[in-house]
């Protein structure tokens, strides 16, 4: 099987790794937004494809048996690529994700439907901002005339809110840790995606202890497709392929 991983998350390393010990063709594909991306095992490619037409050429011309979609839950274009390459190609498609968080007593949790909504729901929430929500998008929070720690891999995307700091960092992340830069810089409130995952979370933990408010930015909707959201049930999805038995 030559298969086709869309990544750019740990779930997709994982994936590439497993597989590539398990001898399977794996050609892992990366946009290209990090300056010094962590590299999975096995092939990789890097750079946009051009569109779901350009996917499509690319399933072909390489004689794609099948594309595991390991993108970040809010990277949605890609998504919606896929299932449209996948769907004018015939290739067999799976979305892997990690699920999402989940709400703890003591938590006091604002959903958004989206970073712009995020940002209307911060000033009354708190006057310092702990931004941890990546570091594209980040003009709707610019008009705001609050302090904000910007938090990200790669320097962020201007314009930017006139009183902030960026931190350049890339986790993963203790909850000791998260919880000492938060009181350091007296945040009092925190915005982050849903991400999901353990890499992350330690934030979520320590606004708890701190009892700050925090506001969660709901994913968005992907196509509807094959899903599972573990990197062994992938593996087993792509078994059921190789025996001819679509799961
Ligand atoms: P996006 O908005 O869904 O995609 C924008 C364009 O980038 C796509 O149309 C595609 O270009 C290209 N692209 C995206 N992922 C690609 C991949 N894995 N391989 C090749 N091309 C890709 O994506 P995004 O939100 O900018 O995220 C970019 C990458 O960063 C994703 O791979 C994602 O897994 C990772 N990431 C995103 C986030 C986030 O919060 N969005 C967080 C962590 C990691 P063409 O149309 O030219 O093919």
């Amino acid at each position: 099987m030559k298969l086709l991983i869309l990544g750019g998350t740990g779930e997709a390393r994982d994936l590439a790794k497993e597989l590539v010990a398990r001898g399977e063709h794996v050609v892992s594909s990366l946009a290209g937004r990090v300056a010094r991306p962590k590299l999975p095992d096995g092939e990789v490619r890097v750079g946009g494809f051009g569109g779901p037409e350009g996917l499509a050429r690319w399933l072909t011309e390489n004689d794609v048996d099948a594309v595991i979609d390991a993108t970040h839950p809010f990277a949605e274009r890609i998504g919606a690529n896929a299932a449209e390459a996948a769907r004018a190609t015939g290739t067999p498609l799976l979305r892997l994700a990690r699920p999402g968080w989940t709400e703890q007593p003591g938590d006091s949790w604002h959903w958004a439907d989206d970073l712009g909504h995020a940002a209307r729901l911060l000033p009354v929430l708190g006057e310092r901002v702990f931004l941890t929500s990546g570091r594209q998008g980040l003009a709707v929070f610019a008009g705001l005339d609050l302090w904000f720690l910007i938090r990200c891999v790669d320097p962020p995307e201007a314009p930017l809110p006139r009183h902030h700091e960026v931190l350049l960092d890339r986790g993963p992340y203790t909850v000791d840790g998260e919880r000492a830069l938060m009181e350091r810089h007296g945040v009092e409130v925190l915005v982050t995606k849903d991400s999901g995952g353990a890499m992350t979370a330690a934030k979520l933990t320590a606004a708890r202890g701190l009892g700050l408010p925090v506001v969660v930015v709901r994913r968005p909707q992907r196509p509807e497709t094959a899903s599972v959201t573990t990197v062994q049930d992938a593996v087993r999805w792509i078994g059921a392929q190789e025996k001819g038995s679509p799961a």
